[in-house]
């Protein structure tokens, strides 16, 4: 964690705009996200929150604007003074310098734990297996599973589970963390493990973006907290400014509905 913004941004968007037909998702999103900043995404189902990670990893298209990520825009390269579209494998590249975290886990389920988190390692990254398994072993400690390294995901809890999607994203060493509601779809008992694990992730100066309805993490965790409705950032500051004393009626009637 820091409160420092002297640094230049990692991630800089501006003016997003991303519809679906005629649906329009993002109506012009700009975010600077600072080095080790950690930033939490707050807001009611369906303002674009989800859509704003999945450009940000190039899992989607934008129509207007532009995202760069330390120091590349998104898709695009410059050729010359002419912006030229990526093919597939630098996208590929691209995004796998940010780590994502989602809701449902998303673990290759035939696959052994150690397995999941070495895969993109080695498979996309050409890390030496031996080396993978190294770093790897070491993360799967971090989140708390040494014990599991060859345990199948069936085998482990929906928290447990998290931790090692966790792991995995840390994996490809990424410059930034993506977290779409990562305990959403956990036990109620099962996720302060989660939360305590992307604490301790802030605490160590990762750059996180966290979209979440964890109130709790966003005040003790979070440097910054943004608060999005129907495809706007609505509202933005420290979290005790926003959470504790919102200016905007809409972030209000938010607070007050999950609260
Ligand atoms: P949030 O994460 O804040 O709940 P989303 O970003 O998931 O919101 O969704 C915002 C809007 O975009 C919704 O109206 C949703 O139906 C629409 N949407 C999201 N993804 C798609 C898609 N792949 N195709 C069509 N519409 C989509
Ligand atoms: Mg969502």
């Amino acid at each position: 964690m820091t409160a420092t913004t002297a640094q230049a941004p990692i991630l800089r968007a501006r003016n997003v705009h991303k519809a679906f037909g005629s649906n329009e998702v993002l109506k012009g999103i700009d975010m600077d996200i600072a080095p080790s900043e950690v930033v939490a995404i707050l807001g009611p189902s369906g303002s674009g929150k989800s859509t704003l990670l999945r450009c940000i990893n190039r899992l989607e298209e934008i129509n207007k604007g532009f995202i760069e990520v330390d120091g590349e825009q998104i898709g695009y390269k410059l050729q010359g003074d002419r912006l030229v579209a990526l093919g597939s494998a630098a996208i590929a590249r691209q995004r796998s310098k940010m780590g994502m975290v989602f809701q449902s886990f998303n673990l290759f389920p035939h696959m052994t734990v150690l397995q999941n988190v070495i895969e993109a390692p080695v498979g996309v990254h050409g890390v030496k297996r031996r080396e993978a398994v190294e770093l790897a072993t070491g993360l799967i400690e971090k989140v708390g599973l040494a014990d599991k390294l060859n345990a199948y995901p069936r085998q482990l809890s929906g928290g447990q589970q998290q931790r090692v999607a966790i792991a995995r994203a840390l994996a490809v060493k990424p410059k930034i963390l993506l977290f779409d509601e990562p305990t959403s779809a956990l036990d109620p008992e099962l996720v302060g493990e989660v939360l305590a694990t992307m604490k301790d992730l802030a605490k160590q100066g990762l750059t996180m973006i966290v979209v979440t309805h964890e109130i709790g993490f966003a005040k003790e965790a979070a440097d910054r907290v943004i608060f999005m409705d129907g495809g706007h950032i609505v509202e933005q500051g420290k979290p005790e400014e926003i959470l504790v004393n919102p200016q905007r009626e809409r972030t209000r009637e938010f607070l007050h509905r999950v609260l």
